[in-house]
């Protein structure tokens, strides 16, 4: 199955992206992990995408849609994928169709704004291996330690109150109207991202018939 996951910042896609990934057996490729991964090594990309992703903006298409391009020829993405925070924008959604991908369904989780802004707010990283966690809904058992590794629990820099102000503004201009985009191609799903992940995930697997 090809999947899409759409829906805000903090909306819940990163952790339903990885529950579809058990269950059905195909990776969840997420854009976001992929830059923080090059900006963490210093390689060029991370470098060209840090000052966009601080400040709460979009990296460039250009940038996204060679990811992409060169992440969906691997082996692993033969039986289906689960994309997870790309397409962001008409464009990157338009370049997916040109490079003859075909999705079976668009997911779009849809939370509220005021939550979206208390869930980010409470996010923690761990500053090694990446771990996430939530202050309130998922801490870790010591504070500021990651359960995993015992690393550093950070807030990553476009979490900060400000930049998530931003990011919602970019997501409400650049990002919902590939709702539309979808939903006249007869992909959507929406699923209510509901309070609790297990919840969220049995609504959603149940959209999807599985
Ligand atoms: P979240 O879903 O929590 O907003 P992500 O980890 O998906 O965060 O992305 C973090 C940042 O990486 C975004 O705010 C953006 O700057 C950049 N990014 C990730 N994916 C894309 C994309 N498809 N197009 C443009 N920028 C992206």
């Amino acid at each position: 199955m090809k999947l899409i996951l759409l829906g805000a910042p903090g909306a819940g896609k990163g952790t339903q992206a990885e529950v579809i990934c058990d269950k059905l057996n195909i990776p969840a490729i997420s854009t976001g992990n992929i830059l923080r991964e090059a900006m963490k090594n210093g390689t060029e990309m991370g470098l060209k995408a840090k000052s966009f992703i601080d400040s709460g903006a979009l990296v460039p298409d250009d940038v996204i849609i060679s990811i992409i391009k060169e992440r969906l020829v691997q082996d692993d993405c033969k039986n289906g994928f689960i994309l997870d925070g790309v397409p962001r924008t008409v464009a990157q959604a338009q370049a997916l169709e040109e490079m003859g991908v075909e999705i079976d369904k668009v997911i779009d989780i849809e939370v509220a704004d005021d939550t979206i802004v208390k869930r980010l707010s409470g996010r923690r990283v761990c500053a090694s291996c990446g771990a996430s966690y939530h202050t309130i809904f998922k801490p870790s058992v010591k504070p500021d330690v990651c359960d995993r590794c015992n690393g550093q629990l950070i807030v990553r820099k476009d979490d900060e109150p400000s930049t998530i102000v931003e990011r919602l503004k970019v997501y409400h201009e650049l990002t919902e109207p590939l709702v539309e985009f979808y939903k006249e191609r007869g992909k959507l799903v929406v699923v209510e991202g509901v309070e609790g992940v297990e919840n969220t995930t049995k609504l959603l697997f149940e959209k999807l018939g599985v």
